[in-house]
């Protein structure tokens, strides 16, 4: 019996594309029950930034677990909590000047998404959020009513409502700034948009295929919000974690946000945390008002403590990032050249790199040749059209020259198996 076909619910996605039984993990390569090896250009979709079992922050989980640290607390406070705070403050707030209070809402990036929206209703006393297409922020309700794939939003079986949809950077061609039309909808009282309570976007389009915003577009939306009192909120829940180089993907563009979502890497070792960040006089919360069983894992926070103790003391791991992703999208521009008629062209920042195909069909197969090949690399973008690259940061270059060489190889197949391609 096959139990994932018979027992598991349809629901399950990424079994199917990556259809191999796996069983254990290193670094970035993956190991299944058969013993085959797979090179992991996927990084559990941005939450393994620190790679799989790493070395240095297993250390630290199993000494917790050795000595019987608590590892369920709800949100009581505890010593492991205690230092992920005070590492936190240290390392990454302070040092940037950022001035947040520091929320834990259930462990899951849609639940950071979920607790910010309610939060901004709560503190300006309006209903909408503006959102952008292409968005993902999460499969809960209100997530998913800021979420622009369609096929996800399907799923909510109810209307989703409360949210106005705006254009991305770049989503109306090269030549039109997409705030030009928020900020005429703003301030036209005939453009029947409602002054909403929030702004949330990524800085970089994760889910939505690799999509880049401008530093200038994301500081004229920050200066938007400020005027119009709209509170700004960055989900960095993919982007954040060094995976655009910087701790937060919005340091380069000098913003300063009302909320930040957090999740995905921030558990250190692939455990499920979640935080918001909150402007200290936005945090107007009553005690329980935003409750959950699992808020607070003290497992992750010994994981997440290690991860910053070890990667963000200075910025080699950030300037490792940026050597490596420079050296991807060199790569996969080499490819947009070489394969003009297949490939529209290479986009990201830092090691979150996109190669956009001209159609989706072919951004899978080259995904399914991939991990044929030995590697797992997802697809993203509203038909799945893009090949996106997010291999784990601590990768080291002969792992990106590997994982290059099977994406080429793969290329190179699926491009001779439909000869009217072949360049
Ligand atoms: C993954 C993701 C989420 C949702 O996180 P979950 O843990 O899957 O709920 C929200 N926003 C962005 C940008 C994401 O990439």
């Amino acid at each position: 019996m096959n139990v994932f076909e018979e027992l598991e619910s349809e629901v399950r996605s990424y079994c199917r594309g990556f259809p191999a039984v796996f069983e254990r993990a290193k670094d970035h390569w993956l190991w299944d029950e058969n013993g085959n090896r797979y090179l992991d250009f996927f990084g559990g979709a941005g939450a393994l930034n620190y790679g799989h079992n790493n070395e240095h922050i297993k250390g630290k989980v199993l000494e917790y677990i050795q000595n019987d640290g608590i590892i369920h607390s709800l949100d009581m406070a505890s010593v492991s909590k205690r230092e992920f705070l005070e590492t936190f403050n240290e390392i990454i707030l302070e040092p940037r000047k950022l001035n947040y209070k520091v929320q834990f809402p259930g462990p899951t990036g849609t639940n950071a998404v979920e607790a910010a929206l309610k939060l901004a209703r709560k503190v300006t006393g309006r209903d909408s959020v503006i959102s952008f297409t292409n968005a993902f922020h999460g499969m809960t309700l209100g997530a998913l009513s800021v979420t622009g794939n369609a096929f996800k939003r399907s799923g909510a079986g109810v209307p989703l409502g409360n949210a106005v949809s705006m254009p991305y950077d770049g989503y109306l061609g090269d030549d039109t700034d997409t705030i030009d039309y928020l900020e005429k909808t703003l301030e036209d009282g005939g453009s029947g948009i409602d002054l909403p309570a929030a702004v949330i976007v990524e800085t970089l389009q994760g889910e939505g295929g690799i999509n880049v915003a401008s530093f200038e577009w994301l500081k004229r939306l920050e200066d938007l919000c400020r005027r119009w009192e709209i509170l700004f909120i960055i989900d960095d829940i993919q982007s954040g974690c060094g995976r655009t180089g910087p701790f937060f993907s919005f340091e380069p563009a000098g913003l300063d946000p009302d909320m930040v979502c957090l999740s995905k890497s921030i558990g250190g070792y692939g455990f499920p945390l979640a935080l918001v960040l909150i402007k200290p006089e936005l945090d107007v919360w009553e005690p329980g008002e935003h409750n959950g069983t699992f808020r607070g894992n003290n497992l992750a926070f010994v994981a997440s403590t290690a991860a910053m103790r070890q990667y963000w003391r200075d910025d080699s791991l950030s300037r490792q990032v940026e050597a490596n992703g420079a050296r991807v999208r060199e790569a996969f521009e080499k490819f947009v050249m070489t394969w003009p008629d297949v490939f529209v062209e290479a986009r990201g920042r830092g090691l979150f790199q996109g190669l956009v195909c001209n159609d989706a069909e072919i951004a899978d197969k080259i995904c399914a040749e991939a991990f044929a090949n030995g590697m797992l690399m997802e697809t993203s973008g509203a038909e799945s059209e893009v090949v996106k690259c997010l291999a784990p940061l601590t990768i080291d270059q002969e792992g990106i020259e590997m994982g290059l060489e099977i994406l080429e190889k793969s290329i190179r197949t699926v491009l001779g198996k439909d000869d009217s391609r072949v360049a």
